[in-house]
């Protein structure tokens, strides 16, 4: 935790919690036994009295459990408030420290350099995308997409998930409000030291009672979510899913120059890859997933460096990550493109994605019985969880027109997007 930067006092309060639960847990089941063994004992009582007397005693061991459990069930609950502060392991190769610390693992291409126009000024010299207009509309870093621009994000996501169906991920539309617990489990829980970047959602049908829901701040979690409570059979792993959905930041505290116009926005477009495997395959789909990346960024012509990020960079659920960062000309510097991150078996054990080993169908002779609680540790684990963004639109609509940009102020199109787009141009202007 402290390698990760994060604040460990409250490390001590969950050791002392779960000790506490320990001991409540092991109270109910001796008052238990002790209530049935009063109670087996009520036949043998000699006379009226007695038995009474024992009737009393197993009544009395009785409310006993009842008060335990209520301090038991309580005591979890301060448990798991106290734990969800806590991040996941770390890969031991990981470099330690902060963003400076970035391992560079390879570089792709030549950066662009000289007389260049941003982003920005291309797009609205097309009349591709209007910030002005939505920020009277919705607020500043929302943005509407026109013309070249509607088609160039639809041709980016038809692209990234066609590749990815090649790639045997099934597609997925999943929805982009998710209950807030969800989000939580997939270790998305503000950091004591930071605003939450989450927009709450509420609707005045809403019951009190009803869980808290939050704008989807990643396709990750609702893709997660689709494998939440669920016992999965081995053979059926590794389960891979692209899903499209919008992003909803709130970005408190960011908005340097660097980062303007598409850079950071409220809303985003973005195709994710995500996977549930065994612990045995979440490294090999690791690089699988890398390997997809780069060859989509390698098909759109990007000059692009792999980064294996450092503890400080790898949030509370990536036991490793590795981000690409593409060269951008209109800043004259690297951006964030895409992430990949390994969270083996954090967000499983929060959201109960598990799998049954497939010895255990041979073990009962194939028939399909649920596996009985005092063998689970032997035949039940968690899964692991990957994720890793296949076409997060804005930054890449970024990198595509600074990177290909004519002196003419058209810009080229790679050959793969053409065929998304009315007409099959091979310029944009
Ligand atoms: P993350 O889930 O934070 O790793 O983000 C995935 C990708 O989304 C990043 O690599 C960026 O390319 C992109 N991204 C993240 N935040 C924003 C934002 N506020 N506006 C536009 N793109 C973003």
């Amino acid at each position: 935790m402290q390698q990760r930067n994060y604040d460990h006092a409250g490390i001590y309060r969950v050791a002392e919690l779960y000790e506490q639960v320990q001991q409540l847990e092991k109270d109910v089941a001796s008052f238990d036994h002790q209530r049935n063994l009063v109670n087996q004992s009520i036949r043998q009582a000699r006379d009226k009295q007695e038995r009474q007397q024992r009737i009393d005693e197993a009544k009395a061991w009785k409310d006993r459990i009842k008060d335990t459990t209520i301090q038991l069930d309580a005591t979890k609950k301060q448990l798991e408030a106290e734990a969800l502060h806590i991040p996941n392991d770390t890969h031991p190769d990981v470099p330690v420290g902060d963003e400076s610390k970035a391992r560079l693992v390879r570089q792709v291409g030549e950066p662009r350099t000289g007389e260049v126009k941003d982003h920005l000024a291309l797009a609205e010299a097309m009349d591709m995308v209007d910030f002005e207009q939505a920020s009277k509309v919705t607020g500043s870093k929302w943005y509407y997409l026109k013309n070249q621009g509607v088609w160039l994000e639809l041709a980016l996501i038809q692209y990234a998930m066609q590749q990815a169906y090649a790639h045997k991920f099934s597609p997925v539309l999943p929805p982009d409000v998710v209950r807030t617990s969800v989000a939580y489990g997939c270790g998305f829980q503000p950091r004591q030291s930071e605003a939450s970047q989450i927009y709450n959602v509420s609707t005045p049908t809403m019951e009190a009672s009803a869980p808290p829901l939050c704008l989807a701040g990643t396709a990750e979690i609702p893709l997660t979510g689709l494998f939440a409570d669920q016992m999965l059979e081995e053979d059926t792993l590794p389960r891979k899913v692209v899903g499209f959905s919008h992003a909803f930041r709130a970005e408190a505290g960011h908005g340097s120059a660097q980062e303007r116009g598409l850079y950071r926005v409220h809303q985003f477009s973005k195709v994710e890859l995500f996977a549930v495997s065994t612990p045995d395959q979440s490294d090999a789909i690791l690089s699988q997933i890398l390997a997809l990346q780069e060859a989509m960024f390698q098909d759109l012509g990007l000059c692009y460096r792999v980064l294996d990020m450092p503890t400080e960079e790898l949030g509370a659920s990536a036991y490793r990550k590795y981000d690409i960062e593409a060269w951008m000309p209109g800043k004259n510097d690297w951006g964030e493109i895409s992430s990949t991150s390994n969270c083996t078996d954090y967000q499983a054990r929060r959201l109960g994605v598990r799998y049954v080993a497939k010895d255990f169908k041979e073990h009962v002779g194939g028939k399909n019985v649920r596996v009985p609680w005092h063998i689970k540790e032997q035949w039940v684990h968690y899964c692991h969880t990957l994720n890793g963004t296949a076409m997060a639109i804005p930054r890449i609509i970024i990198a595509l027109l600074e990177t290909h940009q004519r002196p003419d102020g058209s810009v080229y199109l790679p050959r793969c997007l053409r065929k998304w787009i009315p007409g099959e141009p091979s310029e944009l202007k």
